[in-house]
């Protein structure tokens, strides 16, 4: 068995999907880890060599296919309005087509059995580029998983699959899950507190306009398109442990991202108690991966998925 993981950024797929790497292999699968978007200045050279020690520690290969990151590739991605909650930039279009053919021959190359998309929360543009050509190359048993450090904030996935018109199936497991629109105010109240927001949009008239933004994304019932099956995967404290180490591969990264380590870590640990919270025990480590269906086998919806996920 062959599984390939599409990380957008280096770090991305370690940050959120150690544990299930780590299971991969344990039962194993020959794991590969694509990065997208791995070309930028001088530092670089830097990340990839994080990113090789990280996957090393998870005993999986690395691929690059030297996509420029978003600020290099476009001087319109400047900010966090523009790369996270603005419309993809026309000349991206022909990234998305670019990236699936690009996805698809990969796949058949390397006899890959099965794929793990970004969901694209958080809603950054490289993730999203990645998220609509994941769908649009039809990729073979593709699940998507929920980007950290994005998703670690209370009602960021929900906030995607809402954008998307996708409803989680079953909302199960005693699960608090946020309700939009009416649950804009806390969810907003939590994205306030993350270190990446912090960093970039600290305060003032430009986060005011951001969140008015997020909070007019979500201010209307978006029509159901898909119905979205998730599946968890809890890991226990010797997985937790490598994972921290493989997270911690990535210095370059802490500060502005995903503030300290240890900060990263409570924060795992809250949102698996927090997604895991109907479930018999607790868990100190869960990843939590989604499949999207269409809702009615309504075709249309195809379209309707493909725009929101170039837009939301
Ligand atoms: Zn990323």
């Amino acid at each position: 068995m062959k599984h390939l993981y599409i990380s957008p950024h280096f770090d991305d797929v370690v940050f959120s999907c150690a544990g299930k790497i780590m299971q991969d292999v344990e039962a194993g699968i020959d794991v590969t880890v694509v990065t997208v978007f791995s070309k930028g200045d001088d530092s670089y050279a830097q990340r990839l060599a994080e990113n090789i020690r990280a996957l090393d520690l998870l005993q999986a290969r690395g691929l690059e296919l030297g996509f420029e990151d978003a600020p290099f590739r476009h001087s319109a991605y400047c900010d966090f309005r523009s790369l996270i909650l603005e419309d993809i930039a026309a000349a991206d279009a022909a990234v998305v087509a670019t990236l699936a053919t690009q996805l698809r021959g990969l796949v058949c190359d390397l006899s890959i059995d099965r794929v793990y998309a970004p969901l694209a929360v958080g809603t950054h543009v490289d993730h999203r580029l990645c998220f609509s050509a994941s769908l649009q190359a039809e990729l073979p048993k593709l699940s998507f998983y929920e980007d950290r450090p994005y998703a670690l904030c209370s009602g960021a996935v929900e906030a995607r699959l809402y954008q998307l018109g996708a409803r989680p199936d079953p909302v199960a497991e005693n699960h608090t899950w946020y309700r939009y629109p009416t649950d804009i105010a806390p969810y907003l109240q939590a994205l306030s507190q993350m270190s990446y927001v912090q960093q970039y949009l600290p305060g003032g008239e430009a986060r005011v306009a951001c969140f008015d933004l997020i909070s007019a994304s979500l201010d209307q019932a978006s029509e159901q398109g898909y119905q979205a099956h998730f599946q968890h995967y809890d890991f226990g404290q010797d997985e937790f442990s490598l994972a921290q180490r493989a997270y911690g591969a990535y210095a370059s990264q802490q500060r502005a991202f995903v503030g300290t380590f240890a900060h990263n870590a409570e924060m795992s640990v809250e949102y698996a108690q927090r997604i895991r919270a109907g479930a018999n025990g607790q868990s100190l480590f869960t990843e939590r991966y989604w499949q999207l269906n269409e809702w009615n086998g309504c075709a249309k919806e195809n379209n309707k998925l493909q725009r929101a996920g170039d837009r939301s």
